[in-house]
C-alpha cells in the first residue's frame, strides 16, 4: 500500500462551506416552498462588466483563427497584463513594483496555499479569525502539531483579532517568521490603516520575518488612510509577498484570474545561513507546477485597466456597497453590534444573547430562511460572531433585511 500524507488526517473533518451547504440543502429539501437567501458564501452574483466580457470574447475569437491562435503562454503571465498591473495597481500608488515581480495565476486561494512550497520549517503566525485556507494549508504542509482540545493546532501562533484590538492584532513581542495578514479582512471586514500596517512591516524588518499579505478585497477601500498594497509602506519589498485577485473586484470568481507579487529584494536563508531569493524560488515553483492562465482570461483581466473597464468595475463595486449600506442600516435598527462593511464587502456581527455561531446559524436558517456564515468556522476567536456578505443581488438583500426587521428579536430564544 502507498503511504499517505498523514498531515491531512489532522484537518478538521469538514470544510466550513461544505457544512453550510449541507445544512442549507437539507433545510431546502424539507421546506421546498421556502425561499432561502444566502448571506453566507462569499461568491459574487453580478455578471462580468461588459468591457471585460467583450475583451474575453475577443480573446476567444483570436484562439479560433490560425493567424492569432496562441498555445502555451508565459507561465508568469502575459507581459501586457503584468505591465498594466505594475503601473495602475502599484506604481501609481507610489509602490515600486516591476512587471517581472508579478506572477499571474488562476486564483489567490491556490497562491496563498501553494506559497508554502518555497518555505522550510518556520514559526507561522495566523490571525484568528482568518480565511480558513491559511491554517488548513499549513496543516497539510506539516507546519503544525495535532489539533488541541480548544480547536487550535499545536505549533501555530494564533494572533487574536478581537473587540479589544478592534480586530487588528498588533505584532507580538516574540519571534514569528511567517505572518499572514489580510486587509480588508475576510471575515471581519476590518481594514488595516497605514500606521497599523507600518507597525507590522517594522516588526518584520526587525525579526527578518515574511508577511504574506492578502489584499483580495483592496478595491473596496474608500478611505485614503488605508493602503491598498503593503508595498505602499516603506521597505515592505524586503519583507512581504502580496496576493491579489480579480475575483471579488471584477467578478472573476468563475473566470479565474489573480496575481502574486514576490519582490526581488525579498530573501530567505538556507540551513547554512546563505541568503536565497524568494522570488527565484517562486519563479521556479510557478513555472514547474503551473502552465499559465488562459489567454482570453488574461485579455479580460487587462480590460479591467481601461478607462471604461475601470468605470464599470466601480459601478459593480457600488452595487455591492449598496447592499452593505442596507445591511448595516438594518443591523443598527435591530441593535446588533457589527464591524466592517465600510472598506470591505464583509460585515462581522456579534450574535445576540451570546448564542454560539452555529446556534445562531440554525436559528437564522430555520426562522428567517437566511444563511449566514458562522464566525467560529474562521477560528475560535470567531465564536459568538457571524459574517454577512454583500455579494447578493439587491432583491434578495432587500427581502432578507425586511425579514430581519420584521422579526421580534426579544423572542429570539422561545
Ligand atoms: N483570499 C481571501 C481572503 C478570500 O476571501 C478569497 C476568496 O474568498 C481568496 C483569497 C480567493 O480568491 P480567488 O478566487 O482568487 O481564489
Amino acid at each position: 500500500m502507498v503511504h499517505i500524507n498523514e498531515n491531512f488526517l489532522k484537518l478538521k473533518s469538514r470544510y466550513l462551506f461544505s457544512r453550510i451547504g449541507e445544512k442549507t440543502s437539507e433545510y431546502q429539501n424539507t421546506h421546498p416552498d421556502k425561499k432561502v437567501i444566502r448571506f453566507g458564501i462569499g461568491d459574487t452574483t453580478q455578471p462580468l462588466p461588459s468591457t471585460i466580457l467583450h475583451a474575453f470574447h475577443r480573446g476567444v475569437d483570436e484562439m479560433g483563427d490560425a493567424a492569432t491562435y496562441r498555445g502555451y503562454g508565459p507561465e508568469q503571465g502575459y507581459l501586457f497584463l503584468r505591465e498594466l498591473i505594475a503601473k495602475f495597481d502599484f506604481q501609481e500608488r507610489g509602490a515600486d513594483i516591476k512587471p517581472d515581480e508579478i506572477f499571474i495565476s488562476d486564483g489567490s486561494k491556490c497562491d496563498t496555499g501553494n506559497i508554502l512550497d518555497i518555505f522550510g520549517e518556520n514559526i507561522v503566525g495566523i490571525t484568528d479569525p482568518a480565511y480558513p485556507v491559511y491554517v488548513d494549508t499549513n496543516i497539510m504542509a506539516g507546519n503544525s502539531g495535532p489539533i488541541q482540545s480548544n480547536g487550535q493546532y499545536e505549533g501555530l501562533v494564533y494572533l487574536s483579532a478581537n473587540e479589544a484590538n478592534k480586530f487588528c492584532p498588533e505584532p507580538p513581542n516574540h519571534q514569528v517568521d511567517i505572518i499572514y495578514l489580510c486587509s480588508p479582512n475576510n471575515p471581519t471586514g476590518v481594514a488595516m490603516n497605514r500606521q497599523q500596517l507600518t507597525q507590522w512591516v517594522n516588526y518584520a524588518l526587525d525579526h527578518h520575518s515574511v508577511i504574506l499579505f492578502d489584499a483580495a478585497y483592496e478595491k473596496y477601500i474608500r478611505d485614503d488612510n488605508f493602503p491598498h498594497s503593503i508595498f505602499e509602506i516603506p521597505h515592505a519589498k524586503k519583507v512581504a509577498i502580496e496576493f491579489r485577485s480579480f475575483s471579488k473586484t471584477a467578478g472573476f470568481t468563475g473566470a479565474r484570474c489573480a496575481f502574486t507579487v514576490v519582490p526581488k529584494d525579498l530573501m530567505g536563508e538556507d540551513s547554512v545561513g546563505t541568503s536565497v531569493s524568494l522570488h527565484d524560488l517562486w519563479n521556479r515553483r510557478h513555472s514547474t507546477k503551473f502552465n499559465g492562465v488562459s489567454y482570453p482570461v488574461q485579455c479580460a483581466a487587462a480590460a479591467a485597466y481601461t478607462e471604461q473597464g475601470n468605470k464599470e468595475i466601480t459601478e459593480l463595486l457600488n452595487y455591492y456597497r449598496y447592499n452593505a449600506e442596507l445591511i448595516k442600516k438594518t443591523l443598527q435598527k435591530i441593535g446588533f453590534h457589527y464591524w466592517g462593511g465600510e472598506n470591505s464587502p464583509y460585515i462581522w456581527v456579534k450574535t445576540p444573547q451570546n448564542l454560539s455561531s452555529w446556534e445562531f446559524f440554525d436559528f437564522m436558517l430555520n426562522n428567517l430562511q437566511i444563511v449566514i456564515t458562522p464566525g467560529s468556522g474562521f477560528g475560535i476567536a470567531g465564536e459568538e460572531y457571524f459574517r454577512i456578505t454583500c455579494f447578493g443581488n439587491h432583491e434578495d438583500t432587500q427581502i432578507a433585511t425586511e425579514r430581519m426587521l420584521r422579526w421580534d428579536w426579544n423572542e429570539l430564544i422561545p
